[in-house]
C-alpha cells in the first residue's frame, strides 16, 4: 500500500463538479480516498485564459503501482476532458498530476515522481501544505513548508468558496 498524493486542476466548464467527479472516478479506480484539501484559485500559469484555474490536491492509499495509476487518471482526464461542443469535442478540463508515490523516486519515459515542478508553484505547494505541510520532499529533502516558504512564484492564489 502507498500513499500517494495528486494535484488536479482545471479552467474549462463546471470546475467544481468536474473536481468532484474526477475524484469520485478516482475512488472507484485507485484504492483509498484519504483527504482533500480546500480548492484554490490561481490565475493560468504561463499564458491568459478568461476562466481562472481550480486546483485541489487529493490523496489516496493504492496498491498501484506507479504506472498503472497513471494509466487510470488518464483514462479519468480523457473522459471527464471531452466536452461536447455542438459535434465536436474541445479542450481538456482536467488534469491529473501524481505529485509523489510515497517517498518514491521514479524516472522513466511515462514518470517523474515527485512531480519536477512542485516546488516552483504556489498552485501545488499552498494545497500540499495545508495537508501535509511536514512531508519530507523525498530529492529536495526539505518539509513542504520550508518549500512553500522558499517558492518565489508570484501568481495569485486564493482560497476557492
Ligand atoms: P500534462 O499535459 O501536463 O498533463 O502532461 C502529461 C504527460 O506528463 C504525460 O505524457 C505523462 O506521461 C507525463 N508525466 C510525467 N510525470 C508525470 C507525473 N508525475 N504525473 C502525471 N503525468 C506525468
Amino acid at each position: 500500500m502507498t500513499r500517494v498524493y495528486f494535484l488536479l486542476g482545471g479552467n474549462i466548464g463546471n470546475r467544481e463538479e468536474l473536481l468532484s467527479e474526477a475524484i469520485r472516478k478516482m475512488t472507484n479506480q485507485l484504492g483509498k480516498y484519504i483527504q482533500s484539501s480546500s480548492l484554490y484559485e490561481t490565475e493560468p500559469w504561463g499564458f491568459t485564459h478568461e476562466q481562472n484555474f481550480l486546483n485541489q490536491v487529493v490523496i489516496f492509499d493504492s496498491e498501484l503501482a506507479a504506472l498503472d495509476i497513471l494509466d487510470k487518471t488518464q483514462a479519468i482526464e480523457k473522459e471527464l476532458g471531452r466536452v461536447r461542443k455542438t459535434t465536436q469535442y474541445c479542450e481538456r478540463t482536467i488534469d491529473i498530476d501524481i505529485l509523489f508515490y510515497g517517498d518514491e523516486q521514479i524516472e522513466n519515459e511515462r514518470l517523474s515522481v515527485p512531480h519536477p515542478r512542485i516546488q516552483e508553484r504556489s498552485f501545488a505547494l499552498y494545497p500540499l501544505k495545508e495537508l501535509i505541510p511536514e512531508f519530507i520532499h523525498p530529492i529536495l529533502k526539505k518539509s513542504i513548508k520550508q518549500l512553500r516558504n522558499e517558492c518565489t512564484d508570484e501568481l495569485e492564489i486564493n482560497k476557492f468558496n
